[in-house]
């Protein structure tokens, strides 16, 4: 008798104690469709050897032989976004309605906390149709990451600080390059202007997340103080330097530089290799502004955006 009434408050304990956690996760019912899905993707990925081969004419092997070295596929991209939502609370829910078809890796709110959605194995639905050089299926190889913001607001120094924290560790984790933190406006020009000319590209790039050039094209090489150092990069630039030029000092020499970089970068193929889908080279500008620029985005490029422009270019080579 003792015993059943150990184990019966036992229970009761157990029940309540599952109610309350219930009840303080107000997404329970959500999370157990996502454990699900979960579950059968598990399944899926022991579908082995080739099945129905037969329909695509593929001659298979006499017996299947499963090698024993391999891992999980890593993803080698960041995109960023912001929420263009009213609210965190208001974003996790929309990427737990089925119907809407979004979602992302991660939310970060302007407090700086931190919701994973996702393990980082699978594909979260965020970039949509898009394009970032080759690669047309940014969703497959990338982590989204959505920071609570309306698109007029400046970042939160929390959600910055966030931010960079979780960089920090996906970039260790699955050894992503600099140059593939990117943003929802780079890989979908024509649909996206996310996260906007007010994100904090700069200083992101600084600690290794992202491209970002030097603001003075020529200026460190100039700090060096020598003219030769400058002609160099002229050479390595494959700009002509006309015989008879002469060259007194080095802003004349940085002046020359800066005229022919204008005069001949071919914007179309510098955006192109950067990245940019250049289909609608409005859209290509736009978004390079967007990103690096952040002022006057609907302007056409000017004498110094180009001169970014080339910066940019070159270390994406
Ligand atoms: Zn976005």
């Amino acid at each position: 008798m003792k015993y059943y009434g150990v184990l019966t408050f036992f229970l009761l304990l157990a029940a309540v104690l599952s109610l309350i956690s219930c009840s303080r996760n107000p997404y329970a019912a959500t999370n157990r469709a996502h454990k699900k899905q979960v579950r059968a993707y598990i399944r899926s990925l022991k579908d082995l050897p080739l099945k129905n081969a037969q329909e695509d004419s593929i001659l298979q092997g006499d017996y299947w032989v499963g090698t024993t070295n391999f891992n999980l596929r890593k993803p080698n991209y960041v995109v960023i976004h912001y929420t263009a939502q009213e609210s965190t609370e208001h974003t996790l829910n929309t990427f737990t309605e089925p119907a809407t078809s979004v979602s992302s890796h991660y939310v970060i709110g302007g407090d700086g906390k931190v919701y994973q959605m996702l393990n980082d194995y699978f594909r979260a639905w965020h970039g949509g149709a898009g394009k970032w050089g080759n690669t047309t299926d940014l969703n497959s190889g990338s982590i989204g990451i959505e920071l609570d913001n309306n698109g007029t607001e400046p970042f939160e120094e929390a959600q910055i600080q966030s931010l960079l924290r979780l960089l920090a560790r996906l970039k260790k984790a699955y050894s992503i390059p600099a140059g593939n933190f990117i943003g929802h406006s780079d890989i979908a020009p024509t649909r996206k202007v996310d996260p906007g000319p007010l994100f904090p590209w700069k200083r992101l790039a600084e600690q290794g997340y992202g491209l970002w050039p030097y603001k003075d094209y020529f200026a460190e090489a100039l700090s060096q103080d020598s003219a030769l150092v400058v002609q160099s990069i002229a050479l390595l630039s494959n700009i002509p330097m006309p015989a008879g030029e002469q060259i007194t000092d080095n802003d004349a020499l940085r002046e020359i530089l800066s005229k022919r970089i204008v005069d001949a970068i071919a914007v179309e193929e510098a955006l192109r290799i950067i990245g940019y889908d250049i289909s609608d080279i409005g859209a290509a500008v736009r978004a390079f502004k967007l990103h690096y620029i952040q002022k006057d985005v609907h302007a056409p490029l000017t004498d110094e955006d180009k001169i970014v422009l080339y910066n940019v270019y070159k270390r994406s080579l």
